[in-house]
This record gives C-alpha cells, sequence and structure tokens, in this order.
C-alpha cells in the first residue's frame, strides 16, 4: 500500500482529509457519505483520529479497515500512548499492519477527560511521541507521522523548546508532520522555517479547517491554543447572518491555503469533523482537484 510521502510529493500541491472515528450509526452514515463524497476528488491520504477511550480506538481500527479494504483511498491511522501499555500499543499496531495500514500518525495524546490536566504515563506505558515514533518504526515498515504545533504545544514552555521536541520526533525516524490549527500562514511558515533553521527537511503539512460557523470558529480557537487575530475577527464580526458567516468563512480558508501554496507547501491537511461539503468547495476553488476525463 501506498505511503503519505510518495502521496505527498508528486511535484504538485495535493490535499489530504481528516475524520473522526463515529460515535452511532448516524455518524456512521454521515462519515462514510463524507468519505464517498471525497473519494471522488482524489485526496492525498485520508487519516482517522484515535480517541480516549475503549470502544471509540475499536472504532478507529474498524474505519480505518473499512478505508483500506472499500476505498481507493490512502488511509492513514492515528494512534496515541493515553493509558496504553508497552504491550497494548504493539498489539494495535500489529492491528493496523494487518488491516495493511502503512501510514501512522504517532502522537502522545491528552489526558482523558480534561486535556489540560496533569499528563501520567502509563506505568508499562510511554512518555513521549518520539517513544511511540521508534516503536512504530521497530515494528515493521511504516510511513510515520507526527503533531506540530504553529503557537507551540500548550505545555511547552518556549518556542525553542517546542522546536527541539519537533525535530527530535522527527530525527526518531518520522516521515512528515501535520501541524494544528492556526489562524494566519504566516503562523504556519514560522514554524516551517524554525523547522528548517534545524537543518531538518521533513514534508509540514499545514492543518486547515474553514470557519464556516460561530462553532467552528470556537474549536479552531481552542484547539489552535492563540487568541483570534483582531484582523480575523474584524473579517468575520459583520457577517451576523448564517450564510454570509459561512461564505466568508470559505473566503478566508481559500485565501490561507492559497498564500500556503504560493509558499511551496506540498499538501493542506483538512479538518472535516466528518462533513465533506466546506472541503470541497475549498478545494475546488484551490484547483487541487484532478480534472474529469
Ligand atoms: C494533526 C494532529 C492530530 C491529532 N490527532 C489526535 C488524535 O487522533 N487523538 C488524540 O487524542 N489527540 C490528537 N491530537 C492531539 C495531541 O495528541 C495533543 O496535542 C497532545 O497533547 C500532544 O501530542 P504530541 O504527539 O504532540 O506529544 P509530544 O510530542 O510528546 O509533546 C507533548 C509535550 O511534551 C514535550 N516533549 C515532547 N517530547 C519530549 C521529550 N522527549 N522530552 C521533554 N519534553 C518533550 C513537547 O514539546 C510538548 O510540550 C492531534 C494533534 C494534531 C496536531
Amino acid at each position: 500500500m501506498t505511503t503519505v510521502v510518495q502521496r505527498v510529493r508528486v511535484g504538485r500541491p495535493v490535499f489530504s482529509v481528516e475524520f473522526m472515528p463515529p460515535r452511532d450509526e448516524a455518524d456512521e452514515q454521515r462519515l462514510w457519505n463524507a468519505i464517498r463524497e471525497l473519494e471522488g476528488l482524489d485526496p492525498a491520504f485520508v487519516s482517522v483520529t484515535y480517541g480516549a477511550g475503549g470502544s471509540s480506538r475499536d472504532r478507529t481500527i474498524r474505519t480505518t479497515g473499512r478505508v483500506a479494504r472499500e476505498t481507493t483511498l490512502v488511509p492513514m491511522a492515528h494512534l496515541t500512548a493515553v493509558d496504553h501499555s508497552i504491550a497494548e500499543l504493539r498489539n494495535v499496531i500489529g492491528w493496523y499492519a494487518a488491516l495493511g495500514i502503512r501510514n501512522i500518525l504517532a502522537l502522545r495524546g491528552d489526558p482523558p477527560g480534561d486535556p489540560n490536566g496533569d499528563w501520567s504515563a502509563h506505568p508499562e506505558g510511554l512518555h513521549y511521541a518520539d517513544e511511540l515514533v521508534r516503536l512504530v518504526r521497530e515494528l515493521g515498515d511504516f510511513c510515520v507521522g507526527v503533531a506540530a504545533f504553529p503557537y507551540g504545544h500548550p505545555r511547552s514552555a518556549d518556542l525553542d523548546s517546542d522546536t527541539t521536541n519537533l525535530v527530535r520526533k522527527l530525527d526518531a525516524g518520522a516521515d512528515f508532520a501535520i501541524a494544528q490549527l492556526f489562524f494566519e500562514p504566516e503562523d504556519f511558515l514560522r514554524l516551517r522555517d524554525r523547522v528548517a533553521a534545524r537543518g531538518c527537511d521533513a514534508d509540514l503539512l499545514p492543518g486547515i479547517m474553514p470557519i464556516t460557523t460561530r462553532k467552528t470558529l470556537a474549536k479552531t480557537i481552542e484547539l489552535s491554543g492563540a487568541p483570534l487575530p483582531s484582523r480575523i475577527a474584524d473579517l468575520l464580526e459583520p457577517h451576523t447572518d448564517a450564510k454570509s458567516f459561512r461564505a466568508a468563512g470559505i473566503d478566508l480558508a481559500t485565501e490561507v491555503s492559497e498564500r500556503l501554496l504560493a509558499e511551496g507547501v506540498t499538501g493542506l491537511h483538512f479538518y472535516t469533523f466528518n462533513r465533506s461539503k466546506a472541503t470541497k468547495e475549498v478545494v475546488n476553488r484551490l484547483g487541487l482537484v484532478p480534472a474529469r476525463t
């Protein structure tokens, strides 16, 4: 099966999409509608996040396996070290391999319940994502990705130590990194410069989520870990009705993406929240969709 790196390094810009494991049957239907809608646009790969507890983890494995089996898409499974012993992690990685999954996003994860709470490793588990990168690498011929944070991870003391730890994960054997949400193209480009200044040339993919509602705006602020810049607040503020707010959010995501592509970014990673419409609109406007013959 093809790797993420093979799909991203094709000499033209590409996009990829991220889904979450479905919570119930209705959610599963929505997810598969979105997967089928986006499949026709030939994303470079699709990733499925890894949740905090047992059943959601089974659903990640099941969903990623189904993508591998029943679609033409290249799947990537997320994996976190939260509440897992090394033996359990080996087991999950073995499941992924058995399902034909070659791509894994290796993450430490957050403490269940309160993401900002105290992190404590499983007594027989791992402490940081770089250890998981090494474990995945050790167990098979996987293409491995890691998380990156344009404003620094909330637990990092400063951007310098954050960069050191990101480069440590890449040096441990990760092939690429996907960035957390951010607001301005320069915020991502500065992260790319910090990594390049350490002599590291791994692919860095920006995370994009079109701000189509006030809810997605709040989610972006929460996930990015940064306050809303006044330029964007001013831009969205006049759009009091839902339709015009959505249109402004799509324009903004398109503008940010265009700037990133102009700066040589090889791939844009869209956080979809299991919906396809906004991603479709933006990638169509960017011309990232192959022309139909
Ligand atoms: C693209 C993307 C996808 C994600 N998908 C998921 C998902 O599917 N499921 C989920 O639960 N969460 C997910 N997350 C969230 C992620 O798990 C959390 O942000 C988590 O807090 C950090 O994970 P990490 O892998 O970056 O951890 P790490 O790289 O281990 O970093 C955690 C903190 O420790 C520091 N650090 C790292 N290594 C060392 C070291 N060796 N010594 C000292 N300090 C160190 C870092 O600077 C950072 O402050 C995702 C995040 C991103 C950006």
